[in-house]
């Protein structure tokens, strides 16, 4: 039987896929806060080099891979897929589960696919240092082995909570050479003004985003090496090169002789899940019939209880309004261990899809997620990381689905990256400190106050 299938070096896709050419609903332009206009691409140069910007805004449905972007993405793609037999054997539900395996790739996610194409064109753009921010350090590690890659310097904002718990992911970003401090910092006025208010504030993606973004818009003034700042999700160039790992999927169920009826992944700001779903979802936008679920936790509920709005993409309001599912900028969610799921928003790519009714969002609790990350590690080996786990839940209630309603299925899940990191999670589960926790829908309204007055997408 089959287990896993690899592609050659030769066989890596060399182009991304733009989903942006064959969205049903044309996507709403992101707005300026002041003056609640379309922004235009001369608005975003400040933060971002512009050959980024013209892929953020591209319909072209094909964008070709540059061949040093290839060259580096070599050092671990095409990442394997599996077929995950063992749990397939656990489970006994009438189901065949491919895995797509992104815990590969040096940092230990998919993150690195967007990484490196995104240092690659910072460089050729002329910029010498890239600024951002990271949560549980999963991103930041990603963008300091891209900056290493390239020769870049990396200045990565962590959430201030995770940089005293979680000292490994920036041991990895101090080894690629990349200078990471906790945020909020006194380098910035955005730190300054939240340590002023709180000078023990634990931090929070929104404050870190407002932190890195700063650094890189005042970078010249201030004298540093010419910067720009990065994100690691949300925004659509980041969705089209994530692309290649579905691009790659299709190849390889080829190579089977399959076709997944459902694709499955985890969704924090989108991308991994995008990156494997937006190919077949190319296929579904074109008549074909398959379901594609994205798998968010109860405590972050981003696509499920969330309003489709415009918002701010951080707490302290530099960014553009996007058009997305969100919470609201200022809501701050509980402390669960998916560090990469605490995140306001949703990529407004996925978002659009999702009212398309073309995306099937579903909430999961926590521990769900752990008991299918520990059932996936007695049985297939691999350890996963606990966003993963999420996608490996909505992966178990599908098989047994299939088994009640008497149906064959083909499950696509990506694996989105290992837990090797987060070991310290499933410790606290093994311990039984972990509970479920579900956002009260008044804590939500409440959060959503915050939107009261902002512009509004059309539905
Ligand atoms: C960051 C991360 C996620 C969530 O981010 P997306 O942009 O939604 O993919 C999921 N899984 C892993 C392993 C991550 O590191």
């Amino acid at each position: 039987m089959t287990v896993k299938i690899f592609l050659n070096e030769d066989e890596i896709p060399r182009q991304w896929y733009n989903i942006a050419a064959d969205m049903p609903t044309p996507m709403q332009p992101p707005l300026h806060p002041g003056t609640g206009q379309p922004i235009g691409p001369e608005d975003l140069a400040p933060v971002f080099p512009m050959n980024l910007i013209e892929q953020e805004v591209s319909q072209e449905r094909w964008i070709d891979i540059p061949d040093e972007v290839l060259d580096k993405l070599l050092i671990w793609r095409p990442s394997p897929l599996y077929r995950a037999v063992k749990l397939e054997q656990h489970l006994q539900c009438p189901v065949k589960i491919y895995y797509k395996n992104e815990g590969v790739s040096p940092a230990g996610s998919h993150k690195p696919n967007t990484a490196i194409p995104q240092v690659y064109y910072n460089k050729v753009f002329g910029i010498k240092r890239i600024s951002t921010e990271t949560g549980a350090g999963q991103w930041g590690s990603a963008l300091s082995f891209a900056c290493n890659q390239f020769g870049l310097e990396a200045k990565v904002y962590m959430v201030r909570i995770s940089f005293e718990q979680k000292p490994y992911r920036r041991l990895m970003m101090n080894t690629w050479g990349a200078t990471c401090i906790p945020s909020p910092s006194t380098e910035t006025e955005a730190g300054r003004s939240i340590l002023a208010k709180d000078p023990n504030s634990p931090g929070s993606l929104g404050i870190a985003i407002s932190e890195a973004v700063e650094d890189a818009v005042t970078s010249e003034a201030q004298g540093r090496p010419s910067t720009r700042y990065s994100l690691g999700s949300v925004l659509n160039h980041v969705m089209l090169h994530q692309t290649i790992i579905g691009l790659e999927a299709k190849k390889q169920l080829k190579i089977a002789g399959d076709y997944p009826d459902i694709v499955i992944g985890c969704a924090g700001g989108g991308s991994n899940f995008a990156g494997c779903a937006f190919p077949f979802l190319a296929d579904k936008i074109a008549g074909k019939e398959i379901q594609v679920i994205a798998a968010e936790p109860f405590s972050c509920p981003t696509m499920t209880k969330g309003i489709f709005a415009y918002d701010f993409g951080d707490t302290v309001q530099m960014t553009p309004l996007l058009p997305m599912h969100t919470l609201g900028h200022s809501f701050i969610p509980a402390p669960i261990h998916a560090g990469g799921l605490r995140y306001h928003g949703m990529a407004p790519l996925v978002s659009q899809l999702i009212l398309d009714g073309l995306i099937e969002p579903r909430a999961i609790h926590q521990l769900e997620t752990f008991n299918a990350g520990v059932t996936w590690a007695r049985t297939e080996g691999f350890i996963s990381a606990p966003e993963t786990n999420h996608a490996l839940a909505a992966v178990i209630q599908e098989a047994k689905k299939a088994k009640e309603e008497g149906k064959e299925k083909t499950i696509l899940v990506n694996w989105s990256g290992h837990g090797l990191v987060d070991l310290a999670a499933y410790d606290a589960f093994f311990q039984g400190k972990l509970t479920d926790y579900e956002m009260p829908q008044d804590e939500i309204n409440e959060a959503l106050k915050a939107l009261e007055g902002f512009p509004k997408p059309k539905m």
